[in-house]
């Protein structure tokens, strides 16, 4: 891989050459793949790029870590679609919005960028079996394009992962194990299976590769607005993973001279949950949280990748807000409504907090931004059904059609 340079440890510095089984340093800090752009300038340009069939993740890949032999992997995994949203600009009282829906991927989450790149770096590294801890989405997403590459896993979830996710993860085929406590417990005995088993690793963090997987998201982003980089990009953290690959993906950008200013990110998480929003808002060091939201996706008490959420927030100047259940769920029928875009409550965690910084006038009229649906909502169909209401439920019978429209005073004529 002549454009990687190698991977360095973001807490003391120390390199490691770009093995594909690369997980941390040995001082325990999280390794950054870092790039020699110089030469990836030489390989890709803007033109290069518009001319690329490929639509998928794998259109990038002179700036993602594999080797050139490297095929991309059989789902179809990126590319999803970036829509302006006049309407919900106007509602909300911005000056240009648009949303990226994450949860048209194959298993409809985000996740499914790292999990590919996962899958890619396991083949390279001749690995058969793929084991990974997660709160669901991470879990589903590797179950299916490690299916697809034929390919076994090992997957551990919290018992309170929602049911849509886990019929995903029973269906690839997936070897799954529910564990009966927190996320922190669930990612504690995979752990302890991956050491013992010496499985390929898809741990959140561990594995470095996979936020260079998560920065397609803002790859794509760019490459959808012509290059013109957006005020702000909004989105929900839970391990700090996603947002960290973003914000790569910007700088990765920035660095080659393919957009010439950096979005400001915005840091969404639930109030019942926050622990990165606290330490930036407090300027202390992160401390645990209990997992107290029903955006299970970032319900995440001790976050995984702290050290690099952090430094991406601070670094592009970002802003973090913490919403209730409600707000997010209140969000989540606003882009049903007004979008036609159904996002899990995690997914849609980034739009709820917009929402939130517009009413308290931090941003508006002046600004554009993007805000990322990181996850489907059908995969957590008992949350929406409870915060959206029953449909009307009567036998094939024209008169109590009419009575039910009188009682709910729904003018038909
Ligand atoms: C995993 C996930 C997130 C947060 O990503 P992190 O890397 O854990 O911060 C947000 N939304 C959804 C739907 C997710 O699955
Ligand atoms: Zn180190």
């Amino acid at each position: 891989m002549k454009h990687v340079k190698y991977g360095q440890c973001v807490k003391c510095g120390r390199t490691y050459s770009a093995a594909p089984d690369l997980t941390t340093c040995e001082c325990g800090g999280i390794l950054d793949i870092v790039y020699d752009y110089e030469y990836i300038k030489t390989r890709l340009t803007k033109e290069k790029l518009a001319a690329r069939q490929e639509r998928s993740m794998w259109r990038y890949r002179e700036l993602l870590p594999i080797a050139d032999s490297t095929k991309p992997t059989s789902l179809r995994v990126g590319w999803s679609p970036l829509y302006e949203e006049p309407r919900l600009a106007e509602i909300l009282g911005l000056k240009r919005l648009w949303v990226k829906d994450d949860g048209q991927n194959p298993t409809a989450s985000l996740k499914d960028r790292a999990s590919a790149m996962a899958v890619a770096k396991a083949q390279e590294a001749g690995a058969q079996v793929i084991a990974c801890s997660s709160t669901g989405n991470a879990a589903s997403s590797l179950a299916g394009n490690a299916a697809a590459a034929g390919l076994a896993t090992y997957i551990f979830v919290p018992s309170r992962a929602p049911k849509g996710k886990v019929a995903q993860l029973m269906t690839f085929g997936a070897t799954v194990v529910s564990v009966q406590g927190s996320y922190e417990e669930t990612f504690e005995l995979s752990k302890q299976a991956i050491d013992r088993w010496g499985w390929y690793n898809r741990n959140a963090a561990i594995n470095p590769y996979l936020s260079e997987g998560k920065k397609t998201v803002s790859l794509e982003i760019m490459e959808q607005l012509g290059w013109q980089a957006p005020d702000y990009i909004a989105i929900s953290v839970g391990d700090g993973c996603t947002i960290a690959g973003l914000w790569k993906g910007l700088k990765d950008l920035y660095a080659i001279g393919f957009i010439d200013r950096l979005p400001r990110l915005i840091s969404a998480q639930a109030a019942g949950c926050c622990p990165l929003n606290r330490a930036i808002e407090t300027g202390e060091d992160w401390r645990p949280m209990e997992e107290n939201t029903l955006a299970d996706s970032i319900a995440v008490g001790v976050p995984r990748n702290a050290d690099k959420a952090l430094m991406a927030i601070r670094e592009s100047n970002g802003l973090t807000v913490n919403v209730s259940d409600e707000e997010i769920m209140a969000a989540q029928k606003l882009l049903g409504r007004t979008c036609g875009v159904f996002g899990e409550p995690a997914g849609v965690t980034g739009a709820a907090g917009v929402k939130k910084l517009c009413e308290a006038g931090v941003i508006g009229k002046n600004d554009t931004v993007v805000s990322v649906v990181t996850g489907n909502g059908l995969k957590d169909v008992a949350n929406a059904i409870k915060s959206c209401g029953e449909p009307i439920s009567i036998p094939s019978d024209m008169d109590r059609l009419l009575s039910a429209f009188a009682e709910r005073h729904i003018a038909v004529d």
